[in-house]
């Protein structure tokens, strides 16, 4: 076994991770705990398998290259700007409590300045992964006050990614390194100059060279390759900016994906990672979890304690008020403070980083990492109080000067059309369908899962409900107990039965038509009740014969 360490490391961790993965998820807890409890479990600390922990942590690195290279791609200047004026003084004010908590914490403990430093920028960041994770859950992405989070967020991880470019440079600094102020200011300046050089190299060329080689893969129409590249821009330029400009790999990655993300080839760029992107990422937070000394809960438990409770009151109260005296309802405050209640990936690679740079003590990471695996599992607890909460008030009347409260996930609003056409799925077949309703002057509603068409239809005065078609709830609200007829016209045929069968389950009359494209979607869908199953292939060939004036020969009699 341990002749192939790679093999075996890999192996282990993602087998460990899965299972235990799946068991959080069975708890109801967030598959990360399992995760990082999978990392514990082959880490020094424990006993039994000890994984290696050096090849480890270079698998985690290329996770950390993938997930920025996935914050990179999915920044947007515009969700932020659209909440600007909230999202960036909160995230601001949040960072500084959180961070002065977090450093007169360490500075209880005896760290030097450095150490303090990060330990509380450490404290002061949310996980990406945890926070989508509970708005879609809550169906609350689109709403007002999860466009907030999101924003509120973004300039967290950008708060981060400075963060990591500035500590190498000023870690001499932090320590106090003895020195006049000219020497230390010196390699100071020349990092700044290699994040600048950098910065500027791929503003002008990668941003120019970067997407036409993707236009160019994507052209040649092999998915193969076009993967291929999505990958080799996103580690080769982690891997350039790190070995020529010096700058992280972390960093490196963000710009790539920030650079990709302008292209319209982005979303596809995003897809074609994301398996990728998934399993490196699993291999980053086992080999978090390797780190971790559990004992640290039974040797230390005050500060444990008061690192939690950093993370989940001071911060929240701090979003809260803050969130409050810019004007926002309860609701919004409230469900703000609950997602950013808790730290993750950006925490541990801060923490892994000031241990490197021998800033902040290993007992800092352990708290660190102990504060996350807690306040991870407490944040699903936060958010059934806020559920709880929300529905309260929503009996209430509301307030004056207070927007309603959206209502809690069980009663999303129905909408008001009758005899109406349901139409789940605006992409490439939807939209031909909704472009002929409208004409015809047929009322229709669409639910449809990606916010573009959704943006758009909105804007075009079309109602739109944006999520699955086959979340609880979704059918209902589309009142297709009182439409004329349900169009799914999703590619996935099998995802497409569960959505046909709640709508039957919701009304036996009504008619269904489905899209499909193989004989096992039609009788899949046709099995869950759907009148009519429409096969693209099929309807592809017919066609194309008819324009050579042959009919469709039945495909099992042909030949
Ligand atoms: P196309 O294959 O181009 O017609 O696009 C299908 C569209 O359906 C895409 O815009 C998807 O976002 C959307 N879609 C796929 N699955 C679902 C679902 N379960 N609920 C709602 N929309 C969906």
């Amino acid at each position: 076994m341990t002749h192939h360490p790679l093999i075996t490391t890999i192996v282990v961790a993602l087998v460990l991770a899965f299972a235990l993965g799946v068991l959080a998820q069975r708890l109801r807890l967030s598959p990360l705990v399992g995760y990082l409890l999978a990392g514990v479990l082959i880490g020094p600390f424990t006993p039994g398998y000890i994984a290696d922990q050096g090849i480890a942590n270079e698998l985690a690195e290329i996770g950390v290259i993938l997930l920025m290279f996935g914050v990179g791609l999915h920044f947007s200047l515009k969700d932020l700007m659209s909440v600007r004026a909230i999202a960036i003084p909160g995230a601001v004010v949040q960072i500084a409590v959180a961070t002065v908590f977090g450093m007169a914490l360490g500075w209880s403990l005896g760290w030097p300045i450095g150490g303090q430093l990060v330990f509380g920028l450490a404290l002061s960041v949310a996980s990406t992964v945890v926070l989508l994770r509970a708005l879609q859950e809550r169906r609350l992405i689109d709403t007002e006050r999860g466009r907030i989070a999101v924003g509120w967020l973004i300039v967290e991880d950008l708060a981060m990614v400075l963060t990591l470019v500035l500590l190498p440079a000023l870690a001499g600094m932090l320590k106090g390194d003895a020195g006049s102020l000219g020497s230390l200011a010196l390699p100071f300046l020349i990092t700044i100059g290699k994040v600048v050089a950098f910065v500027a190299f791929m503003l002008i060329v990668g941003r120019r060279i970067i997407p036409m080689m993707l236009h160019y893969v994507a052209h040649t129409g092999s998915r193969e390759l076009f993967r291929l590249a999505v990958l080799a821009i996103s580690l080769g330029v982690a891997f350039g900016a790190a070995s020529l400009f010096d700058v992280s790999f972390a960093l490196g990655a963000f710009f790539a994906g920030m650079i990709l993300s302008e292209s319209e080839l982005s979303q596809r760029a995003a897809n074609e990672t994301l398996p990728l992107r998934d399993a490196f990422a699993v291999l980053f937070f086992v080999s978090v979890g390797m780190l971790f000394d559990p004992t640290i809960v039974l040797r230390e438990p005050l500060p444990v304690l008061a690192t939690v409770l950093i993370i989940v009151i001071v911060k929240s109260a701090a979003a809260f008020a803050i969130v409050r005296a810019f004007g926002h309802p309860t609701s919004t405050a409230l469900t703000i403070s609950a997602s950013l209640a808790q730290i993750g990936e950006f925490s541990f690679i801060l923490a892994g980083l000031g241990v490197s740079l021998e800033l902040m003590p290993e007992r800092g990471r352990d708290l660190i990492l102990a504060g996350a695996i807690l306040s991870i599992l407490i944040n699903p607890l936060l958010f059934a109080w806020l559920d709880r909460a929300l529905a309260r008030d929503a009996a209430a009347p509301a307030q004056e000067g207070e927007e309603t409260a959206e209502p809690p996930r069980e009663e999303l609003p129905v909408t008001a059309l009758k005899d109406h056409i349901v139409l789940v799925g605006y992409g490439r077949v939807g939209n031909l369908i909704g472009a002929a309703l409208r004409a015809a002057g047929q009322p229709f509603l669409v639910i449809e899962d990606s916010a573009g068409p959704i943006e758009r239809l909105r804007g075009e005065g079309v109602e739109a409900l944006s999520g699955n078609a086959a979340a609880p709830g979704m059918l209902e609200a589309a009142n297709v107990a009182a439409a004329r007829g349900l169009l799914v016209a999703i590619p996935d045929g099998f995802e497409g039965g569960q959505i046909v069968a709640k709508a039957r389950a919701i009304v036996a009359s009504l008619p269904i038509i489905a899209r499909a494209h193989s004989d096992d979607e039609v009788a899949h869908l046709k099995h869950h009740g759907a009148n009519i199953v429409v096969m693209g292939e099929e309807e592809i060939a017919k066609a194309m014969l008819a324009q050579l004036g042959t009919p469709l020969a039945n495909a099992n009699g042909a030949a």
